[in-house]
């Protein structure tokens, strides 16, 4: 049994009441998490730090940053079985998607920031230089799908900046964020640079964005969620970034290469349980092909592995979808399941025979549920992949076409001939429902500062060069 603590000023403090952190494998009890409202002092410890880390410079954040990626590294194993132990994910994911990701961003971010430009703008009688000064205080708020992965996505452009953080990660899944501040406290990292408090999501992440000394809040979460964070953080001018929900479409053309295309559209569909934003939950298929994709992608659908949802709640909420998709006149063409009794299995489950409007095809369900759609031509594969209130992502299979057909999808980022080939300087988020900002590379160094024009006029009476 773990207990998890928050961390304040490079000290843990034991909790006076906790709630229960369980395996979703099993439904067994795995930790305890505090329940103790310390947002306050979390702030006063991030003020109080954020002298020190903001007179850094870049160049020694970043070396700081590599030193918490060899860290993690160091413990790459340990950390993705608190990963999978937590969330229900396979070792093997946890350990190549979620750790090694977690590692990278550090990395990265790191890398980048050494070789980023000088921002000048020469004018003819002046020299504009623009300076990124930290914001401040930031506070970061993460999801359970890829707890530790999405957290460090953040942690690591806000410190490189000279940010101090409170970070709250989901209360599903406190486990590995715990681990990190661990790890921070046993490499000597500044006390008080990362707060870490953990807890309910309307206790300790609300009093966080309605914080006045919180100057920005970075959330990766639920659309419903983010509206509220948006309506509190909003009209006190905090900076605000949001990346929200999904419900993204996998377009197979007429001319596509379905030995690509089936195993790709699998993945996209079912990789973590289907509960990635990412994931293609809705599959739009050329009618010419249709019968060939279908009999292929159940095939490959029954030979899958998965783990379970997250927790019994988000089950519930799962198979009530797949009733709605009954009773919205779907045919269920595989699984429809609770798949064990002990923990939170849910069956892949594939629905065919549904309009592609349904509530069932352009709700984010959020788990391994995928429904197949038919359609006649590329433009009418456009209108049925928009016409939805989500704008995360998406995937085009297609040998001659994918380019420009996705140019007309209505989303942050489309793939063609692939899904979830990340390069971390491109920008990262959605347009619609699914959020508001992007994140990756100098978009998320933007966010994370604040920049500043210095315009400085020539002395006419010294000559340039
Ligand atoms: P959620 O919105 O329930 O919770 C996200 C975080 O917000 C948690 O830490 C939670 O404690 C906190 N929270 C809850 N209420 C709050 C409030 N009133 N004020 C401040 N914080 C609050 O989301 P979830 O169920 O943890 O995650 C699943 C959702 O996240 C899905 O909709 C998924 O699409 C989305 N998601 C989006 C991205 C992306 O990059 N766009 C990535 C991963 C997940």
């Amino acid at each position: 049994m773990i207990e998890v603590e928050n961390l304040i000023g490079g000290e843990y403090s034991t909790a006076a009441e906790s709630f229960d952190d369980i395996c979703p494998s099993d439904g067994s009890i795995i930790a305890s998490i505090p329940r103790t409202m310390m947002v306050d002092d979390a702030v006063k410890a991030a003020e109080n730090a954020q002298p020190g880390w903001g007179a850094l410079s870049l160049e020694q954040r970043a070396d700081w940053l590599d030193k918490i990626a060899d860290a993690l590294e160091s413990q790459h194993r340990q950390l993705a079985e608190l990963e999978a132990l937590d969330t229900g994910k396979p070792l093997e994911v946890a350990m190549e998607v979620d750790i090694s990701r977690s590692i990278e961003n550090f990395r990265f971010f790191a890398e980048f920031s050494r070789n980023m430009p000088e921002e000048v703008f020469e004018m003819e009688d002046a020299t504009n230089t623009v300076l990124r000064k930290p914001v401040g205080v930031v506070g970061l708020i993460s999801p359970w799908n890829l707890p530790l992965y999405l957290l460090t996505w953040k942690v690591a452009p806000a410190l490189l900046m000279g940010n101090t953080i409170i970070a709250k990660p989901s209360e599903i899944t406190p486990l590995t964020a715990h681990r990190l501040g661990q790890i921070l406290c046993e490499i000597g990292f500044p006390a008080g640079v990362v707060n870490i408090v953990h807890g309910y999501g309307p206790e300790i992440g609300q009093s966080l964005v309605e914080h006045p000394a919180v100057k920005a809040i970075s959330f990766t979460g639920g659309t419903a969620t983010g509206r509220l964070v948006a309506r509190t953080a909003a009209p006190m001018f905090k900076k605000l970034s949001l990346e929200l929900g999904g419900k993204n479409s996998s377009i197979i053309l007429d001319d596509a290469d379905l030995g690509l295309a089936v195993p790709g559209v699998v993945r996209a569909g079912f990789l973590n349980s289907g509960q990635i934003c990412l994931c293609g939950s809705r599959i739009l298929v050329h009618s010419s092909i249709y019968d060939e994709f279908l009999e292929s992608f159940l095939a490959a659908v029954s030979e899958l592995k998965i783990g379970p949802v997250i927790s019994e709640n988000h089950m519930a909420k799962v198979l009530s979808f797949i009733d709605l998709a009954v009773a919205e006149g779907g045919d269920i063409v595989a699984g429809g399941l609770r798949s064990e009794d002990d923990g939170f299995h849910i069956e892949a489950t594939v629905i065919t025979g549904l309009s592609h409007d349904s509530r069932t095809a352009t709700e984010e369900i959020f788990g391994p549920v995928v429904t197949i759609h038919r359609f006649d031509s590329d433009a009418e594969a456009v209108e049925m992949a928009n016409c939805t209130d989500y704008g995360l992502a998406g995937s085009v299979w297609s040998k001659n076409r994918g380019e420009e057909l996705a140019k007309q999808i209505e989303s942050g980022m489309v793939w063609v001939n692939t899904w979830l080939h990340r390069d971390l300087r491109v920008p990262f988020g959605g347009i619609k429902d699914s959020g508001v900002g992007r994140e990756g590379g100098m978009w998320s160094l933007g966010f994370f500062s604040e920049a500043i024009n210095i315009c400085v006029k020539h002395n006419d009476l010294q000559a340039r060069v």
